[in-house]
């Protein structure tokens, strides 16, 4: 069982469950909730004030056609269903929800090398100003220091990375903002992987990350 020590937040959870966030965020959420009885729990208990939510909307007088209406979203599936994430597999480094995006598991990925032994496959989310990618870090190798224009949602899938805010391993999410600035390492012993999802450019403190970032659309 994957231990998780640091949380997701609220607000992408609950964004979550609303169906509101761009794809690549809701990749990342889903995969974090099949690794995470506590996002699971989290989840479900948002999940379950959304269907009251809507059983309050049914109970007021709504307009007639605005009724139809949300009750034909629902029929057609717009609204998200209210459904726990499938248990992760025993076997196999991601979990399904990243399986599906991959076509396969972690044998299956199409690496691209973007220098100092650093790897990143882009996943095919919708363009929606969000970008998800898979990233490859060698074990005892430092990313670039760097701070967010936007947000940055980063989740462990194998081996571990540590910063400023502590050393996330598999299952472990980290969410950094404008406020944030750090330097990840990954941790000796194992090459760590990550999913990680961003809807802004980063910004780079040295010259030739910042050469390299338009080639990577980091
Ligand atoms: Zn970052």
């Amino acid at each position: 069982m994957t231990m998780v020590k640091h949380h997701i937040n609220d607000e992408l959870l609950m964004g979550y469950a609303a169906g509101s966030l761009p794809e690549a965020f809701d990749l990342v959420v889903a995969t974090h909730v099949s690794l995470s009885d506590d996002a699971r729990g989290r989840l479900a208990s948002f999940e379950a004030l959304g269907g009251a939510l809507l059983e309050e909307v049914d109970a007021t007088p709504l307009a007639e056609d605005s009724f139809a209406e949300t009750m034909a979203r629902i029929r057609e599936g717009d609204m998200r269903p209210i459904q726990r994430p499938a248990r992760p597999r025993a076997a196999g480094v991601f979990p399904k929800p990243l399986q599906d995006y991959v076509g396969g598991d972690l044998a299956d990925v199409k690496w691209k090398s973007v220098g100092l032994g650093v790897k990143q496959c882009i996943l095919g989310t919708a363009k929606d100003g969000a970008t998800a990618r898979l990233l490859l870090i060698p074990a005892g190798q430092a990313m670039p220091d760097h701070g967010h224009n936007g947000l940055e949602a980063t989740l462990v899938l194998q081996g571990a990375f540590i910063d400023d805010s502590g050393r996330f391993a598999r299952g472990d999410i980290e969410v950094a903002d404008v406020e944030t600035e750090h330097m990840p390492v990954a941790d000796i012993g194992e090459d760590c992987i990550c999913l990680v999802a961003t809807d802004a450019p980063l910004k780079f403190n040295s010259f030739l990350p910042k050469i390299a970032q338009r080639i990577l659309r980091i």
